[in-house]
């Protein structure tokens, strides 16, 4: 509190990032990061753009960027808009498409930053509880209201959706703008990007922070119509032109190009997710069909918060969320075989098997 913060400022609920430890060496499986290191020729390109062009603003239209995007969704550069990691395409959709006389819909448990950015721009959320099973009610979702949103696989919870439950969504909503947040996309679900054409409706964003290993260099961007994406550009030239700096620009362009090193690296992270869920079983956890990289685990007689504190003595960092119906779940990123390891031995160690 500051007599100096606006009312605005007062009344903001910001969203809480997961930990990024300094205080020793943790096996780190908090906040969904990529264990294994971006492509080479992603270090390389950035390498080459650290150069005395760097006194020049970037390119604010990411031109090339979104050309490699283009070529590889079989969309045009009018459907596609870049931005400062995803949070930051979500954040000016939000502000861009709803509206304080319309409520926003989304899950009770999901991606926590949906109800920050509602609460920044003064909107009104209906929040849709789960099932029993953590599964989307498709049907709720197709009540009126003045937009979607929903990460498919959800966060986090790890499931997915199935392309006719979202065309049943976007079907039921032609007068909203439905975006599905697909951060997690890569790991096992099915994209949605094919439906673009036929649903001037639907935002799809996508981040490289997951599956491209680059949650340094913050690169998110929208796939749209080519209205939603203008709206877009409009707020974005009304904040800040150049939000994708030149490094950034050239380490996402080739991490575009090189889909086949992060297609093996997300099989070997699927694997390593199967192998982790059969342990965790063995050891009586409830684990949630996961299709990310990701898992949501409980267990009947061991209380997760106890658990999580217990791990992080250990040196292990998992995410813990003190919220209603999730309170005793514990969200593990997918690491290496070895981290995975360590967890699994660690988790033994607590519950004494
Ligand atoms: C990680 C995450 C994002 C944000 O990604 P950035 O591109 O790093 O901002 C967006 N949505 C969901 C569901 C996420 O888990």
């Amino acid at each position: 509190m500051s007599k100096y913060w606006n009312e605005r400022i007062h009344k903001l609920e910001p969203y809480i990032p997961g930990e990024q430890p300094k205080d020793k060496r943790y096996v780190k499986l908090n906040t969904n990061e990529n264990p294994y290191p971006p492509s080479p020729k992603v270090l390389q390109a950035i390498r080459n753009a650290a150069d005395d062009q760097l006194r020049l603003y970037p390119d604010p239209n990411t031109d090339d960027l979104r050309a490699t995007l283009a070529e590889v969704t079989g969309l045009t550069s009018e459907h596609i808009f870049v931005g400062n990691g995803s949070d930051e395409v979500l954040a000016f959709s939000f502000m861009s498409f709803f509206s304080p006389d319309r409520p926003v819909m989304f899950a009770d448990i999901t991606y926590s930053f949906y109800k920050v950015y509602a609460n920044l721009c003064s909107l009104e959320a209906n929040i849709i509880p789960l099932d029993d099973e953590f599964k989307i009610p498709v049907d709720a979702f197709c009540k009126p209201n003045g937009g979607i949103v929903i990460p498919n696989p959800n966060a986090p919870t790890g499931r997915d959706i199935s392309l006719s439950s979202i065309r049943k969504v976007l079907d039921a909503n032609l007068d909203s703008v439905v975006i599905i947040d697909e951060a997690y996309v890569n790991f096992g679900a099915e994209s949605v990007v094919p439906l673009i054409k036929e649903y001037p409706n639907l935002l799809v964003v996508q981040t490289l922070s997951k599956y491209s290993s680059l949650a340094g260099i913050r690169v998110g961007f929208a796939l749209g119509n080519p209205e939603l994406i203008d709206g877009l550009n409009r707020l974005k030239n009304s904040i800040n032109s150049y939000t994708i700096d030149r490094l950034a620009l050239a380490g996402a362009k080739a991490a575009i190009e090189d889909d086949a090193y992060y297609q093996q690296v997300a099989d070997k992270i699927i694997t390593t997710r199967q192998k982790t869920t059969k342990i965790l079983h063995e050891l009586g956890f409830n684990i949630v069909p996961s299709h990310a990289n990701f898992i949501f685990i409980t267990h009947p007689s061991f209380n997760a918060e106890t658990l999580f504190y217990n791990l992080k003595e250990k040196g292990i960092l998992v995410r813990y969320f003190n919220q209603a119906r999730i309170s005793n779940y514990l969200r593990v990123s997918i690491g290496t075989d070895e981290e995975m390891n360590q967890f699994v031995e660690a988790i033994k160690e607590i519950i004494k098997v």
